[in-house]
């Protein structure tokens, strides 16, 4: 007989409940090679072109641990306050299936590269909250089934044995989250950690960052954790979110109808928006995890780790502080600088050209933002260089441009490539430093208005603004407007 699953909650019986969720997350290390072979760890090579006798799992080749690999996953460990330990410890994992040749994974189990750290999130009341990371191990990925794509797809599955081999990261938190916002975060943080020290691109499109979310629902105030259902295949960052909540609503459904959740695996179908049952906890494998022969144990001395350490760049928390103390940025503008590395670094290039990083960030989250925005564009792709924007930002602190001129070039600057220097003198755009010029201008514009200068006289001292106005399209916004409004005070009393 078949069971009808029960009725997803409502949100007032959602209510009554705290969700508990904790990720286990991949990341692949962006070496240059595999893992424990001399193949490139490169994507979108011709299928089965990047393989050799190791990583296609051929008897008897043996494994050559990749020391570019340990030092990524060290300075990942180290980016999440982990321990590193001296000591870790391969292990086989076996199972069978189709992309995996040799039968079996190499990780590690009970002795991991690392343990306890810690990811620090920022909650909706700005209140920050550290999330632990239970540990961080090495380990070698699967290829790829391909299920489409070729003429005879519909009765033939491919496999791609490329990404066999490949170095990942697997870190696993701790059942610390309560939402599926802090779970977000917490995946944002650690993207932006790995990013940031250069471990992974995390490219999620390229598979390069996976997620897996455990997920149970407990009573408000019970004690106990309730059973967990863990979710596979949430490979966008929105997935991620509406997965989880689908998942809490399905599972306090199953408990408002007085039945029980049950330990199982899921796959989120975002087609559908729903999880689906996959394999029950009776059908779980039995990974029968040893030792691997073929390595010896990782020795990591404290010197080696001290030079890791010492070699690393700065994690985008660190960095969000530094904008905050160094440049005097706000809180929200540094947030809004460090969302990725390369924003970050266009940031600061821009700042140190200008001379005025304050202003320079304005620049930068102002109208170069807008116009990426407008064309789709990452700060990578920009038109117009860090080194450019912050030519432009340099001749306003200088005061050779007013802002509005400024916002006149930076289009033409996007459009041409040209320097801001060599746009204002072909265009003949530059601010007004004669003072005796802009006073001859303010004088014609109050002579040309005296209704007006009736009514500022008169105490409605707002009008100010339509004599800055009037000036400014008379300079063709080429005067200072603090200037302007200075002088006009004056002349009108
Ligand atoms: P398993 O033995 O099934 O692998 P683990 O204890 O190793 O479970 O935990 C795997 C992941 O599940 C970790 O990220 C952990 O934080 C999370 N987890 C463990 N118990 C729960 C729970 N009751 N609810 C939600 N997540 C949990
Ligand atoms: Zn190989
Ligand atoms: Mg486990």
């Amino acid at each position: 007989m078949a069971t009808v699953a029960p009725p997803l909650a409502t949100p007032e019986q959602i209510a009554k409940y705290e969700p508990v969720i904790g990720l286990e997350v991949h990341v692949q290390l962006g070496t240059r090679t595999k893992i424990f072979c001399s193949c490139p760890n490169e994507f979108g090579a011709a299928p089965n072109t990047n393989v050799c006798p190791v990583c296609l799992g051929m008897p008897g080749a043996l494994p050559v641990l990749n020391k570019e690999a340990v030092e990524l996953a060290m300075q990942a460990s180290l980016a999440l306050h982990c321990e590193v330990r001296n000591t870790s410890i391969f292990a086989r994992k076996n199972y069978f299936y189709p992309d995996l040749p040799k039968g079996y994974q190499i990780s590690q189990y009970d002795r991991p590269v690392a343990e306890h750290g810690w990811v620090e999130i920022e909650l909706a009341d700005g209140t920050k909250k550290r999330i632990g990371v239970t540990r961080l191990h090495m380990e070698d990925d699967a290829g790829k089934n391909t299920h489409d794509g070729y003429r005879d797809s519909d009765s033939y599955s491919y496999v791609d044995l490329n990404r066999c081999g490949s170095p990942l990261a697997e870190i696993v938190s701790e059942p610390d989250m309560r939402s599926s916002e802090e779970a977000f975060q917490y995946l944002t943080e650690l993207k932006l950690a790995m990013q940031f020290t250069g471990v992974s691109n995390c490219d999620m499109e390229k598979g390069n960052l996976r997620c897996d979310a455990n997920v149970s629902v407990r009573l408000k105030g019970a004690e106990k954790f309730g059973t967990k259902a863990e979710i596979k295949n949430l490979n966008s960052f929105r997935f991620l979110r509406q997965a989880i909540d689908y998942e809490i609503a399905r599972q306090v459904g199953v408990l408002e109808s007085g039945g029980k959740v049950v330990q199982e695996t899921r796959l989120y179908n975002p087609d559908i928006d729903e999880t689906l049952s996959m394999r029950s906890k009776e059908e779980a494998h039995d990974y029968r995890y040893f030792p691997e022969p073929d390595l010896v144990p990782l020795q990591i001395s404290d010197e080696w780790l001290a030079r890791v350490k010492a070699g690393m760049t700065e994690l985008p928390a660190e960095r969000r502080k530094r904008f905050v103390e160094e440049y005097g940025l706000r809180e929200y503008d540094a947030q809004v600088l460090t969302a990725t590395r390369e924003l970050a670094e266009y940031y600061e290039e821009a700042a140190r050209v200008s001379g005025d990083p304050k202003l320079a960030a304005n620049w930068v989250t102002g109208d170069l933002a807008g116009m990426l925005k407008a064309e789709g564009k990452e700060i990578e792709d920009s038109r117009v260089s860090a080194a450019r924007l912050g030519e432009l930002a340099g001749l306003i602190a200088k005061g050779e441009l007013t802002g509005k001129l400024a916002k006149e070039i930076l289009p033409k600057m996007w459009e041409s490539g040209d320097a801001p220097r060599a746009i204002m003198e072909r265009e003949g755009l530059k601010a007004m430093s004669d003072t005796g010029e802009i006073e001859k201008i303010i004088e014609q514009v109050i002579a040309g208005n005296p209704k007006q200068v009736e009514q500022y006289k008169g105490g409605k001292t707002s009008v100010i603004q339509f004599f800055v106005g009037q000036v400014m399209k008379a300079t063709r916004g080429q005067a200072n407007p603090a200037t302007v409004t200075e002088v006009l005070k004056q002349k009108l009393g």
